[in-house]
């Protein structure tokens, strides 16, 4: 098997890069290299409260120096989806300036008089008010999109109520099931790609956790890394029904440019390198 060059980057921020504001040993020097190198990455979040601008502040803070035009959000890949779905239409947002801002920028009026899409995001100010409008308007018709499904996230004093836990109270009030743009959906997945203008077959996803992470780049055809400096312990990846390309203790251990297939231990052989011509020959 001959060994593919990697050409670009899509690497999940929590558990990664970061935890809890604080950086992860040798995730600055990992980007560091991928510049050197001359590669491209974008940096994933299903977090929708922050704008990408907001986000390269608070990481700069942690120590960690990201442009905002390498963050990918759950809340940019929900606007340039609606973009492509139904340019210039309008919805009513429950979230905050990271998901207001995106839509705004893609050009969508933001109302709550029959919007065509009822958008809900990340907040930790959600209102009895406004959950009562967001499900008038579903009733009503208006479609029902969400930036993420993650039913809970991290804080530093404990875990907190996510989008997918207020989802499903819209869910439960309507009867109506929103569409997930955020991870696990490949969606976010080839929109970030589309973004980098990269390839799939040239593109290594690298995230902390099996069920979003790396079922999302599985699913969008690419190889995955994970980490276990976020969330999964080596002992809980067994019980997945779908398995990452290479596992690894941190992002420091990951040879920039280089195929993670031939990381020990990586998944062999590459399933990819044996098209139904090999199997006939
Ligand atoms: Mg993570």
């Amino acid at each position: 098997m001959s060994e593919r060059m990697i050409e670009n980057y899509l690497i999940d921020m929590d558990g990664v890069l970061v935890h809890e504001e604080h950086p992860i040993a040798g995730a600055d020097a990992f980007l560091a290299g991928i510049i050197a190198a001359g590669l491209g990455f974008l940096v994933l979040t299903n977090n929708s409260i922050y704008t990408a601008r907001d986000l390269s502040a608070r990481l700069d803070r942690s120590g960690l120096s990201i442009p905002a035009e390498r963050i990918w959000t759950s809340a940019l890949a929900t606007a340039l989806f609606l973009h492509t779905q139904r340019p210039g239409g309008s919805a009513y947002v429950v979230g905050e300036a990271g998901l207001t801002t995106a839509l705004h920028d893609i050009g969508y009026v933001l109302s709550d008089r029959s919007p065509d899409y009822v958008v809900l995001g990340e907040t930790r100010t959600y209102s009895f008010e406004a959950i009562t409008r967001a499900v008038r308007l579903v009733r009503g018709g208006a479609r029902f999109i969400a930036t993420n499904p993650d039913p809970t996230g991290p804080s530093i004093e404990g875990l907190l109520p996510a989008t997918g836990a207020v989802a499903a109270m819209i869910t439960k009030a309507t009867g109506v099931t929103p569409y997930f743009v955020g991870k696990p959906n490949p969606l976010m997945m080839r929109s970030a790609l589309n973004t980098l203008s990269a390839h799939s077959e040239t593109t290594v996803v690298i995230g902390d956790r099996m069920d979003t992470d790396v079922v999302a780049g599985l699913e969008a055809g690419m190889d995955t890394v994970l980490v276990l400096s976020g969330i999964t312990g080596r002992d809980d990846i067994e019980r997945f029904p779908y398995r990452p390309t290479a596992v690894v203790d941190s992002i420091a251990a990951i040879p920039v440019g280089h195929d993670v297939r031939t990381i020990d231990g990586a998944l062999t052989p590459p399933l990819r390198s044996r098209t139904l011509d090999d199997e006939l020959r």
